[in-house]
């Protein structure tokens, strides 16, 4: 499954929320959820520079970039947590708010991937106390997260295609949800495309199965009866069995004089079947009493 979630992060990134209230809940939100050792940390720039723009004193908290190293590929950004951040806030009393809260957990700890095996949004916790606190957002905000752990950290995680897209457009994450809408569209059409391929492959391997079997009966008659003795029509389907291994039913029924539908060659067919197996039985039984 391809991560989608770098761009979509930079563009929700840059939605500034227009409230007061919900700007302090998005810079809470986000220490809380990206604070790593006194600080809060992030692999995306944007995330990084949204933060920062909510600071009151920017000054004295620059973003500090660390280069990618070999074990850490994306380069890390990190700010100082001021003092009255460093403490997990009250659970935010407005609706949205707690929606922001949820938009921060997943700028600061969230990704999102889609592919060819489903969809998959994720939040890493920072600690079992961080990890109850997201749980109880996420459920009040729509869907109640299915929860692993990986590396010792809490992972909350849903897979349903129409929970992640309800949730993603509450906390206003709709470039996500465009994203996800076209995986889906081109997984569907995909899945058509093999479905007619399948079906198709499968109708022309039942018809070579049966024209094989088919031309058996014919060389069979050959052999045992003689083509001359059958009458005109079963004789004509006969011969031009043989003559056209590969053709279809109809089209051998369009090589008759005069031409005959498809059913009908199918039935002159089943004749000449029925003789072969006559003759074999005749055959069979016959040998014993030689
Ligand atoms: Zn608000």
């Amino acid at each position: 499954m391809a991560v989608i979630s770098a761009d979509i992060k930079d563009a929700l990134a840059r939605d500034v929320p227009p409230e007061a209230h919900c700007r302090h809940a998005l810079l809470a939100g986000l220490a809380l959820y990206g604070k790593t050792d006194g600080a809060f940390v992030t692999h995306r720039n944007a995330v990084a520079r949204l933060f920062w723009s909510l600071l009151e004193d920017r000054k004295s908290h620059p973003i500090e970039t660390r280069a990618p190293t070999r074990l850490q590929r994306l380069p890390t950004f990190a700010i100082a947590l001021p003092g009255r951040l460093a403490t997990a806030p009250p659970k935010p009393v407005h609706r949205c708010d707690r929606l922001i809260e949820v938009r921060a957990a997943f700028l600061a700890c969230g990704s999102l991937a889609a592919g060819a095996r489903g969809y998959h949004l994720e939040f890493v916790a920072r600690g079992e106390e961080i990890a109850e606190r997201l749980r109880w957002m996420l459920r009040s905000a729509g869907a109640a997260p299915k929860q692993t752990r990986r590396k010792g950290h809490a992972v909350l995680y849903f897979k349903d295609f129409d929970a992640i897209v309800e949730l993603l457009t509450r906390i206003g994450a709709y470039g996500a949800v465009l994203a996800l809408e076209d995986v889906r569209a081109l997984r569907e059409t995909k899945n058509r495309i093999h479905r007619l391929v399948n079906t198709e492959a499968a109708n022309l391997q039942r018809s070579a199965e049966a024209a094989a079997a088919h031309r058996r009966v014919v060389e069979y008659l050959q052999n045992a009866y003689g083509l001359p003795r059958l009458t005109p029509a079963l004789r004509e389907v006969a011969e031009l069995r043989l003559l056209y291994p590969d053709e279809s039913l109809a089209e051998l029924g369009r090589r008759c004089n005069p031409p005959i539908s498809k059913p009908t060659v199918s039935g002159r067919l089943g004749a000449l079947s029925r003789l072969a197996g006559h003759l074999r039985g005749v055959q069979g039984s016959a040998k014993p009493a030689r």
